[in-house]
């Protein structure tokens, strides 16, 4: 906490720096024709995020330079950065909360830690079914729970839906994360939102009954035990795949290589898909930046670079997604308003810890 702290501080830190370099030199870096004066007057925003990518640093940096308005960044695990916002109360700096997953969202909504914003623009760019009701918050960046399966092992036909899984052929073969995550809460909530709750337990304890191991580890690390010959076929964000065929480390592009990309539900109720996103504090001192900054996001441009640079599809439906996400083929996505999967978390917890899920 405290060395987070010091990240925002030194942000402000180097803010005064940058004003106080610009005094002398009216066409610095990013400010284009804006004065220092009007730089000075575009203001800040501040931000508390639980993403941690090079993409959103570098998006970030592009809104300032087209804007003049500085970014301030406080990174954090989500569960402290929510719990920092309530213990701030009014006096918090946060003008936005940034994190993955709309359950998370819909929880920081719950809290009354999120207030509505009226802004064409966002209805515009981010389709009804990926923002709140209310629009106390907005998806930004989109992604698929797909299995990935060993391709020397398994072929696609033997895949179809997240309920086949459960059957007896995957009997010890399936690797799958730990329920404490929120991405396997929100896959259930989607369950009990399109099934009903008993087909969702139903489908928790055959999970269960099938897992390879006891869970363990990230997304990454469910892929990374199916090439070991641990399980067969994986749950895993589409990103976290796109990342690992990326990587600089040489062994784990070996490991995505070996694996095949397989979208499930498509003759049933569809693949599972969650965002990231944002929602302006109830609080914030900068609401105007912070709406500014929501539709810069949700923009073509910094929709195409999430997914060019971080692997995610777009929610904006003017861009097309990346290559290597294109690559993949289309696919069809649950028919579901993401609300449902912060209405449903704390059943779909329930439901999986009754699993014996751990
Ligand atoms: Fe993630």
């Amino acid at each position: 906490m405290a060395n987070k702290k010091f990240g925002f501080l030194s942000g402000l830190l180097s803010m005064s720096l940058l004003l106080a370099a610009c005094g002398n030199n009216n066409e610095s870096a990013g400010t284009g024709t804006a004065s220092d004066e009007e730089t000075k007057d575009a203001g800040v925003v501040n931000l508390y995020t639980s993403r941690h990518y090079e993409t959103d640093d570098a998006l970030f940096d592009q809104f300032t330079e087209e804007t003049g308005i500085e970014v301030n960044v406080v990174k954090g695990e989500e569960d402290e950065l929510m719990e920092r916002l309530t213990r701030e109360g009014e006096a918090t700096e946060a003008d936005l909360f940034y994190t993955a997953d709309a359950g998370r969202l819909h929880w920081a909504k719950e809290k009354g830690l999120l207030q509505s914003v009226e802004s064409d623009t966002l209805n515009a760019n981010v389709p009804e079914n990926y923002r709140d009701v209310d629009n106390q918050w907005f998806g930004l960046t989109k992604r698929a729970r797909i299995i990935v399966y060993a391709k020397d092992r398994v072929q696609p036909e033997d895949l179809s839906t997240y309920e086949a899984l459960t059957e007896e052929q995957w009997n010890k073969k399936v690797l799958i994360r730990s329920s404490d995550n929120v991405y396997n809460q929100s896959l259930v909530a989607s369950f009990i939102s399109l099934n009903g709750a008993d087909a969702a337990k139903e489908w928790a304890q055959g999970i269960v009954n099938n897992m390879a191991r006891d869970p363990e580890g990230g997304d990454r690390d469910q892929a990374k035990a199916v090439v070991a010959g641990i399980g067969d076929a994986a749950v895993m964000n589409t990103y976290y795949f796109g990342q690992l065929l990326n990587s600089e480390d040489a062994e784990e592009v070996k490991v995505a290589e070996q694996l095949g990309v397989f979208f499930p539900n498509q003759e049933t109720t569809g693949t599972h898909v969650n965002v990231s996103g944002a929602g302006v504090t109830k609080h914030a001192k900068n609401k105007e930046n912070a709406i500014k900054f929501l539709e810069f996001l949700s923009s073509e441009d910094a929709q195409g670079q999430f997914s060019e640079a971080n692997f995610e599809y777009p929610v904006n439906p003017n861009v097309e997604p990346a290559e290597l996400l294109a690559s993949w083929g289309e696919f069809k996505a649950q028919d579901l308003n993401l609300s449902e999967l912060g209405k449903y978390n704390a059943d779909a917890l329930k439901l999986m810890n009754e699993a014996g899920w751990k």
